[in-house]
């Protein structure tokens, strides 16, 4: 609590009053009322004394270092009097006369009314006689203006001296400003002392005249308080408006109270201001000192304080309270106060207080009032607000927190960790991220169940961290891949050798509510600066990694740009090429399959051929891939499949080739509607599902056997023939064969094109051809350019062939318009190679 003065200086100020209200009397009664009329002039008492209430009533506002600075006319009443009036009637005009002024009008305390009807008694019996003093007798012309002139000084002289005693009494300390609005005073009195001495002027030639005066001097009052009147509310508005801007800004409920504290004080001319607020059922007291620090204190029951909040509290208006009405304010070392209760809405937020503006000793008027409701009015608001703001940031906190973890594992999720990535990469340190994905996960989520699953991946998370360091950063990207954000690795060997840790924690299997559970992950590793100096890049990078790992069942693979298709321009192709096949800018064209033992023509593989809109002919090579690492392969076979089918069907209802095969991707078998879509499209193409071959190549399959291999059978059952694509570059052991529906063998070209030159290419072909025949599985050779190669193979037991030697991939016209030439040959039915 701000400590209250030490002896309530009211009670000084009080001694004051009486002291100079005492020497008025003494003076008054004592010299003054042996003195006659000044001269021959006189106006009516009566006059005179409404003129001094006038003047208390219209004060003149003047703006002075953004204060708005009153002054009062009663020197212009007062210097008229000392030519026209009795002295004490003069001195009895100007108590009673202001004294009905201010307490009808200005509702002046009695503390105050008896300081101001001090200093003006005083003013009035000083000036009396300093005039009688120096002014000739009954002289009324030019001679007598000096002694009018240093009688107004001598009463400004007074006034200041009271004012200045009763202010230093009440708050012992000077206030600079004062001085100012002073000097300010002492001018106006010139100025009023040469309008007075006008008007005497008139009254001795034209005393009618001076009504004309009064009606001028009016107009010109009036028309200067107008004028003010608009600075005054301007500026107001302006406090206002600052106010309302500190406490738009205001989010913390201190820096709210603070501000808004300050912001009464400067509004309301005043030193001290406070806010009773409720907290955990307690009543605090926060207000602002001298020195400009906030205090904060409790407020015992009983106290001062808590009485002034009583006090105030449930009022529907905010109010002036004065220290004689409530003595709990007096206790507080002060007289008067204007208090409101803060609500917002119809809730009570608080209690606020601005207490008297002990350095101006004017009181709190009617428009300050008004200004005090509307402070008190936006001080609840913004109280309210800010208690608000303070719980929508707890609650923001928690939703942050939310938004940046993964609910399961409770571990960074994908935006968070993008998120650090960032920054340490704006920060340009070197780092590895490494991308992890279980191996195996989805058995465990369909064979055991979703809850299951999610024990399993809180297991994983936990086993994770153990394998890494205090400042790694570990997120779940989400279902089973995680990331690892390694700051400071430069080189791979520090962030492979992590990446193995990780794999290596998840070697145990785990228990998942009494189930052994073995899974086991792969993870891919890109560095910074090496491999890219963007989040997304590198990330990008390590998840290429990652499939490599997969599909190699290497376990940790480093990024290789060399073994990578997504170059920056590939990069490009994804929007291009999701464009092209929204818009069929892709085109199937169908390259010739021929049985070697007849020489004819008995099916062809759908090759996709993309017209770029700048680059012309794009080769799948340079796009396929890109299609399988963003989604687009799904719309891409879909498109492939549909035409190939439908072209099929063309050639089916002539005597054209009776079988189509379509190339498909290791994603295409991952989409569990797959079998379906397939068999939908048999349908409404009317192709059986026996002229159906689908190719896909080893690695494909064996990415995740565990998902694909099912689908590879359905797709079987259904009847269609499943062709293992570049059969050779895969490292598998060839054991997988017979335990996978594979109903046809296509060499890779790498062999076939060369084993004429190299004996161990065609060691590796003629071995293939004779696995597939223990097998009983046709095999095509692919990349077969020459006929005399062709015959080559033929001899080596090899059933069909594809290849430039026959006829390159051709658009669908031109495909059927080539089986057409080709069969229309001399000795169709027989190979036409020569041998
Ligand atoms: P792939 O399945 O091995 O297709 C055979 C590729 O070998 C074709 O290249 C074909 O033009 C080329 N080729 C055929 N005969 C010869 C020859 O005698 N010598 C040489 N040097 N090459 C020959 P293409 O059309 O560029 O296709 C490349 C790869 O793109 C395909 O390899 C296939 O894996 C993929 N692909 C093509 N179309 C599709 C499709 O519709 N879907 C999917 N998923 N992949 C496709
Ligand atoms: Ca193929
Ligand atoms: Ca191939």
């Amino acid at each position: 609590m701000t400590a209250a003065p030490a002896a309530a200086p009211w009670r000084r100020v009080a001694i004051l009053a009486f002291a100079v209200l005492a020497a008025t009397a003494a003076l008054t009664f004592g010299p003054v009322s042996s003195m006659g009329p000044f001269g021959a002039l006189s106006v009516p008492w009566l006059a005179l004394l409404v003129a001094f209430a006038a003047c208390e009533v219209f004060l003149i506002h003047i703006e002075h270092r953004r204060e708005a600075v009153s002054l009062s006319l009663s020197t212009i009443p007062l210097v008229v009097g000392l030519y026209t009036v009795d002295p004490v009637a003069l001195v009895a005009a100007r108590v009673i006369g202001s004294g009905i002024a201010l307490v009808v009008h200005r509702r002046q305390a009695p503390l105050k009314l008896a300081v101001n009807l001090g200093h003006m008694g005083l003013e009035a019996v000083v000036a009396i006689l300093v005039f009688r003093a120096l002014a000739p007798g009954g002289e009324l012309g030019p001679a007598s203006w000096p002694a009018a002139v240093a009688a107004a000084l001598a009463s400004d002289l007074v006034q200041s001296a009271v004012l200045v005693t009763a202010i230093s009494l009440y708050q012992r300390r000077w206030e600079g400003a004062l001085t100012e609005t002073m000097a300010l005073g002492t001018a106006a009195r010139l100025v009023d002392t040469a309008v007075a001495l006008v008007v005497v002027s008139v009254l001795r030639a034209e005393p009618a005249a001076v009504a004309l005066l009064g009606l001028a001097g009016f107009a010109l009052v009036w028309s200067y308080r107008a004028h003010t009147a608009l600075r005054v509310q301007h500026r107001q508005l302006e406090h206002l408006y600052d106010f309302t801007q500190v406490m738009g800004d205001a989010v913390l409920a201190e820096r709210t109270v603070e501000a808004l504290l300050r912001q009464a004080c400067d509004l309301l001319h005043s030193d001290a201001a406070w806010v009773y607020v409720e907290r955990g059922g307690k009543t605090h007291r926060v207000g602002t000192t001298v020195e400009g620090a906030l205090t904060l204190a409790e407020v015992a029951p009983g106290s001062p304080d808590a009485l002034v909040e009583e006090g105030v509290r449930g009022r529907s208006r905010p109010e002036l309270i004065t220290a004689t009405a409530t003595p709990a304010l007096a206790a507080l070392g002060v007289a008067e106060a204007l208090a409101a209760e803060l609500r917002s809405g119809t809730t009570a937020v608080g209690t606020l207080v601005v207490a008297d503006r002990s350095g101006e000793v004017r009181a709190f008027d009617d428009e300050d009032l008004r200004l005090f409701a509307m402070l008190a009015n936006h001080a609840g608001m913004a109280l309210a607000n800010s208690q608000l703001v303070d719980r929508l940031r707890m609650n923001a906190d928690e939703s942050e927190y939310q938004s940046l973890h993964d609910s399961l594992t409770d571990l960074p999720n994908r935006a968070h960790f993008s998120r650090r990535l960032e920054e340490r990469l704006a920060a340009g340190s070197a780092l590895g991220v490494l991308l992890l994905d279980l191996d195996g996960f989805k058995d465990v989520n369909d064979t055991l169940g979703h809850q299951h699953g999610d024990l399993l991946l809180q297991q994983v998370a936990k086993r994770l961290r153990t394998a890494l360091r205090h400042g790694d950063t570990l997120a779940r990207l989400g279902g089973d891949e995680f990331a690892v954000l390694l700051p400071d690795v430069v080189g791979s060997q520090a962030a492979v050798s992590v990446a193995r840790g990780l794999v290596a924690a998840l070697e145990r299997p785990f228990d998942v509510s009494d189930v052994s559970v073995e899974i086991g992950g792969s993870v891919g590793v890109a560095l910074s600066p090496l491999h890219g100096m963007e989040a997304d890049g590198l990330l990008q990078r390590a998840d290429i990694a990652m499939y490599l790992a997969k599909a190699n069942h290497t376990g940790v693979e480093v990024y290789d740009a060399e073994r990578d298709g997504h170059t920056p321009e590939r990069l490009a192709l994804v929007g291009e090429l999701r464009h092209a096949i929204a818009e069929g800018h892709l085109e199937v064209h169908y390259q010739p399959q021929m049985s070697l033992a007849t020489g004819d023509v008995v099916g062809a593989e759908a090759l996709v051929r993309w017209q770029h809109p700048t680059r012309g002919w794009l080769p799948p090579d340079e796009f396929v891939a890109v299609a399988e690492r963003t989604g687009l392969v799904r719309p891409l076979t879909s498109f492939v499949l549909e035409t190939a089918l439908r072209e099929c069907a063309r050639w089916r209802e002539g005597d054209g080739p009776e079988r189509i095969s379509v190339n498909l991707s290791a994603r295409s078998l991952l989409q569990p509607t797959f079998p379906d879509d397939v068999r939908t499209l048999l349908r409404d193409t009317g192709v059986p599902a026996e002229a159906l071959c689908l190719e896909l190549t080893e690695t494909s399959i064996l990415v995740e056997p565990r998902r694909t291999v099912p689908v590879l059978q359905q797709l079987a059952q259904t009847g269609i023939t499943i062709a293992i694509d570049d059969f050779g570059t895969g490292q598998s052991s060839l054991a997988y064969l017979k335990q996978l529906p594979v109903g046809e063998i296509k060499i890779d070209k790498s062999f076939v094109m060369t084993m004429e030159e190299d004996r161990a290419d065609e060691a590796i072909v003629c071995s293939i051809i004779q696995l597939a025949a223990n097998l009983d599985l046709p095999v095509v050779a692919e990349g077969v350019e020459s006929m005399a190669l062709a015959a080559r193979l033929r001899g080596a037991g090899c059933g069909f062939a594809q290849g430039f030697g026959f006829s390159k991939a051709l658009p669908a016209e031109s495909f059927v318009a080539w089986v057409e030439e080709w069969r229309k040959r001399p000795g169709v039915g027989e190979l036409r190679v020569v041998g």
